[in-house]
């Protein structure tokens, strides 16, 4: 149920993080792979030998998702090197911490372009090849923030929001063609973007004492989630949004 023979994945943001882990998780189970960072990276290099390992036709693409455009040529140069992809796995984001007072114009629309506008346009392009196979999975990420907003990342936790209104949006109009849409909602992970912040003890025993598991995520135990999501083992779920967070959004 859950083997992704003969799949081919796309995911944003896949040379680091919680995108790398879910891209191994794929090629582990028999997809071939786009990995895809912002620009070339030792980083993205080391997730393709990751995916290599598994599955040797997955290559790496590139392109900023904050930019006009970007979004379709990053789903035409996955197509050009392994096909039209089955699963886009919308996984990049852009996140910045300030006091909701001094957020400029800028950065606002910034985090709203890469966050919701790109996850919209990567659905578009990929959502015609998908239909006429009768098979796709389309993927968003969003947040626990969607539930429980940070006060110094508003803008971030609304983009965020604004993906589990989309993923319930499109299920509806989507499903007759054999595609599903859900969007999976990280809690706190482990990953570059919170090293900062987690290295600091008295914040990171804060935080751990929000999440009733009492534990960070490894950007591994967002991969169970996604393999779910994008196999025929998820044939029956669309329109969700699923929550990895150790339960902080109920908590
Ligand atoms: P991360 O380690 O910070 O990695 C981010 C990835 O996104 C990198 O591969 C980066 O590319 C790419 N990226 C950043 N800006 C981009 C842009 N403008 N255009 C295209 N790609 C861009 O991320 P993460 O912590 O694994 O988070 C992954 C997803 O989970 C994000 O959507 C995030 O909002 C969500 N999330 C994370 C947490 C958490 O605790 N970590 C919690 C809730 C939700 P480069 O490598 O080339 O820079």
């Amino acid at each position: 149920m859950f083997s992704l023979e003969g799949r081919r994945a796309l995911v944003t943001g896949s040379a680091r993080g919680i995108g790398r882990a879910i891209a191994r998780a794929f090629a582990e189970y028999g997809a071939t792979v786009a990995v895809h960072g912002v620009r070339a990276s030792d980083a993205l290099d080391q997730s393709l030998a990751d995916v290599r390992a598994f599955s040797p036709r997955s290559v790496a693409v590139t392109g900023d998702l904050g930019e006009p455009g970007a979004a379709a040529k990053i789903v035409a140069a996955a197509t050009a090197a392994v096909g039209a992809p089955d699963i886009m796995v919308a996984n990049a984001s852009v996140q910045v911490r300030r006091p909701w007072l001094e957020i400029p114009w800028e950065e606002a629309l910034q985090q709203m372009q890469v966050n919701f506008h790109a996850t919209l346009q990567l659905f578009q392009a990929c959502f015609p090849a998908m239909a006429k196979q009768k098979w796709g999975r389309l993927v968003s990420v969003g947040s626990v923030q969607e539930v429980r907003p940070h006060n110094e990342m508003p803008v971030y936790a609304a983009s965020k929001a604004a993906l589990e209104n989309l993923v319930r949006n499109l299920a509806k109009q989507v499903g007759a063609d054999g595609v599903t849409v859900n969007n999976l909602c990280p809690g706190v992970f482990a990953t570059d973007r919170n090293a900062e912040a987690l290295n600091n003890p008295v914040y990171a025993g804060l935080v751990r004492g929000k999440i009733p598991v009492r534990d960070f995520a490894q950007p591994e135990d967002a991969a169970g989630a996604a393999l779910l999501l994008c196999s025929d083992a998820g044939r029956y779920i669309t329109g969700v949004t699923l929550r990895v967070d150790g339960g902080m959004g109920v908590a």
